[in-house]
C-alpha cells in the first residue's frame, strides 16, 4: 500500500472560511489517522480573484489552529523546523518557503509545466485549440439559453479548424485556450469515499478549457497535474467540485497516471438549509476568533459539520488527539451539514470551562482590554502604585474568571455581567437590600451578622468554601423558622445585594471571596449607611 497523502488547495480567494478549515480539518485529521503525509498546496492561478495576504493568512491561520503540516509552503520563520528537507524560497510570494521535493508547491510558480502537459494532450488528440472570441462564445450561450439546452462548448473549432489553420494562427500569435475533448457518449463512473458509486454522462460535461489565454492553466488541468506530480493518493474537497470530478478523471487517464482516490465533503448550511454563503454571516475564522471563541471550539465544531464518531457515541467535546484518532469515512454524511452557532456557543462555553485558569486569563486579556469598565478598574490600581499591582490585578482577573467561566459562552462577554467587581462605587437603592420587605431594623441586623461573621474569617482563610460554611452555619443558627425551613434569604440577600447592587449575579459566597476581606466589609458598610 502506498502511504496515504492528501493535501489542502485553498485558492487565495479571500482568509480562511469555515468551509475551508472543514477541509483542512478531515485531511489532518485523515493524514494523523493513517501515519499519512499533509500537504499544503496553493492554487492561485485565477488572478482576477487574487486577494492580497490571502495566501499569508491560510498558513498562519492554519498554524494558529493547530493544524500541522508535512510539507508545501510555510512561512519562512518556521525553516529551522526542517532540518532534513528540501527547501526554497518561494519566487512569487516574499516570507514564504516551499519544503518537499515535489515542489512548487505554489501553481503560479509551474505556468511552463502545466503548458507543456496541455500541448502533450493536444498532440496525443485529447484536447485541441480554441480560438473562439469572447463575444462568439456569448453569442453561443444565449443561444441555449434561449434553447434551454445544456451550456456547453460547441466544439466549432475542433470541427472547423484544420491542422494547417492551427498552425497558421498559432504563427501569427493569435490568442487561443487549450480545451478537452470529453468523449461522446460514454459513462464516466468511481466509487467516492463519501457518495459511494457516482456516475456522470459524458454528454452533459463541457469541453473544459485546460489552458487560458493568458497561458495560465484553469484549476483542472493544474490541479491534477500537481495532484499527480505530490504523488497524492486521496483529494478531500467540497461537495461544489463534484461535478469537475469527470474531467479530472479523464484527465488522469489520458496522461497514463492512477487517479487518486476522491472523498467530496457535503454542503455547508444554514439553520434553513440554504447555502451557507459568505454573504450570510461571517463565515472568516479570523472572525470567529475576534469574536471570542476558542481555537479548540472552532476545531470541535467543525469536525461534526459532516462527520460523527457514529456507534451511538454521544460524547461531543473532543480535542484534536482525540478527533484524529476517531476519525474516518465511513462516518462523513452525504447530505448538507447545518452550521448552527448557538451549537457553537454551546460548544464554546464547554471549553471555556475545560481549559486551564492560566490559558483562560491569557486568551481572554485582549477582550478585557477593550473594556471600558477594565480599563478605568486598572488606571485606578495602577495608581495606587504598590509593589506587585500588576500581580495582583492578574490575580483579581484570574478569581473573577474562575467565578464566571461556568456561564461564559465567549471571551468576548468577560466581567460584561458583573461589572460590579470593577466599580469604585455601586449605585443602587436601597430597596434592593431588602428580602420580601424585610423592615430596616430587620436589614440593619441581617447586614450587621454578615459583617461580623466576615470579620471573624482571617485573611488566610478567605475561602468559598469557609465563606459558605460560616454563612450558611448562621443562616441555620439565626433564620431557622418554627417549622424547620431555613429562612436563607434573610442573610444572604441583603448581603449578596449590598456586595454587587445587582438584581442577579453569582452567589454571596463567590462575590466575597474575589472582593477579598476589606472591600466585601467596606461594601456591606456603605450598604448600611444608605438612607
Ligand atoms: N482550489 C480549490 C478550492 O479552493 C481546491 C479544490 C480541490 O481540492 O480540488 O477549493
Amino acid at each position: 500500500m502506498n502511504k496515504v497523502r492528501v493535501r489542502f488547495a485553498p485558492s487565495p480567494t479571500g482568509f480562511l472560511h469555515v468551509g475551508g478549515l472543514r477541509t483542512a480539518l478531515y485531511d489532518y485529521l485523515y493524514a494523523r489517522k493513517t501515519g499519512g503525509d499533509f500537504v499544503l498546496k496553493i492554487e492561485d492561478t485565477d488572478r482576477k480573484r487574487f486577494v492580497e495576504g490571502a495566501v499569508e493568512n491560510l498558513i498562519k491561520s492554519l498554524d494558529f489552529l493547530g493544524l500541522e503540516r508535512d510539507e508545501g509552503v510555510f512561512m519562512k520563520d518556521v525553516a529551522s523546523e526542517f532540518e532534513n528537507e528540501k527547501i526554497v524560497d518561494s519566487k512569487n510570494y516574499p516570507g514564504i518557503i516551499e519544503v518537499g521535493e515535489y515542489g512548487p508547491y505554489i501553481q503560479s510558480e509551474k505556468l511552463e509545466v502545466y503548458k507543456k502537459y496541455a500541448e502533450q494532450l493536444v498532440k496525443d488528440g485529447h484536447a485541441y485549440y480554441c480560438f473562439c472570441e469572447p463575444e462568439r462564445l456569448e453569442e453561443m450561450r444565449k443561444e441555449q439559453q434561449a434553447r434551454k439546452s445544456p451550456p456547453l462548448y460547441d466544439q466549432y473549432c475542433l470541427r472547423n479548424v484544420t491542422p494547417e489553420e492551427v498552425n497558421k494562427k498559432l504563427k501569427e500569435n493569435c490568442l487561443y485556450t487549450i480545451r478537452l475533448k470529453i468523449p461522446k457518449d460514454e459513462t464516466i463512473e468511481f466509487e467516492d469515499m463519501v457518495r459511494g458509486k457516482v456516475k456522470f454522462d459524458t454528454n452533459l460535461v463541457d469541453d473544459q478549457v485546460l489552458l487560458k489565454s493568458d497561458g495560465f492553466p484553469t484549476y483542472h488541468l493544474a490541479n491534477v497535474v500537481d495532484d499527480h506530480d505530490m504523488k497524492i493518493t486521496y483529494i478531500i474537497r467540497g461537495e461544489e467540485w463534484l461535478s469537475s470530478a469527470p474531467k479530472h478523471l479523464l484527465l488522469y487517464r489520458y496522461f497514463g497516471w492512477e487517479a487518486p482516490r476522491f472523498a467530496h465533503l457535503p454542503l455547508l448550511l444554514n439553520t434553513d438549509r440554504s447555502k451557507l454563503s459568505k454573504r450570510q454571516g461571517d463565515v472568516a475564522v479570523e472572525d470567529y476568533i475576534k469574536k471570542g471563541y476558542l481555537k479548540e471550539a472552532i476545531i470541535n465544531f467543525v469536525a461534526f459539520l459532516g462527520w460523527n464518531p457514529g456507534g451511538g457515541e454521544t460524547q461531543e467535546i473532543f480535542t484534536l488527539e482525540e478527533l484524529a484518532d476517531r476519525f474516518d469515512f465511513a462516518h462523513v454524511h452525504k447530505g448538507g451539514a447545518v452550521f448552527d452557532l448557538k451549537k457553537l456557543d454551546w460548544i464554546n462555553s464547554q471549553w471555556i470551562k475545560r481549559i486551564s485558569l492560566e490559558e483562560l486569563y491569557s486568551r481572554s486579556l485582549e477582550f478585557w482590554k477593550e473594556k471600558e469598565f477594565y480599563k478605568e478598574w486598572i488606571a485606578r490600581y495602577e495608581t495606587r502604585n504598590m509593589k506587585h499591582e500588576a500581580q495582583e490585578a492578574e490575580n483579581y482577573i484570574k478569581k473573577v474568571l474562575e467565578v464566571e467561566r461556568e456561564r461564559l459562552q465567549k471571551l468576548s462577554e468577560v466581567g460584561e455581567s458583573n461589572r460590579f467587581f470593577f466599580a469604585e462605587k455601586l449605585n443602587y437603592d436601597k430597596k434592593l437590600l431588602s428580602w420580601k420587605d424585610m423592615p430596616d431594623e430587620e436589614l440593619r441586623q441581617s447586614l450587621a451578622r454578615s459583617a461580623e461573621i466576615m470579620e471573624n474569617i482571617p485573611k488566610g482563610d478567605w475561602t468559598r468554601e469557609n465563606l459558605e460554611k460560616e454563612l450558611m452555619a448562621a443562616c441555620e443558627k439565626y433564620y431557622k423558622t418554627q417549622d424547620g425551613k431555613i429562612n436563607r434569604g434573610s442573610l444572604l440577600w441583603p448581603l449578596r445585594a449590598a456586595l454587587t447592587g445587582e438584581q442577579k449575579s453569582p452567589s454571596p459566597f463567590e462575590v466575597a471571596w474575589v472582593l477579598g476581606k476589606e472591600e466585601s466589609l467596606k461594601r456591606i458598610n456603605k450598604a448600611t449607611e444608605l438612607k
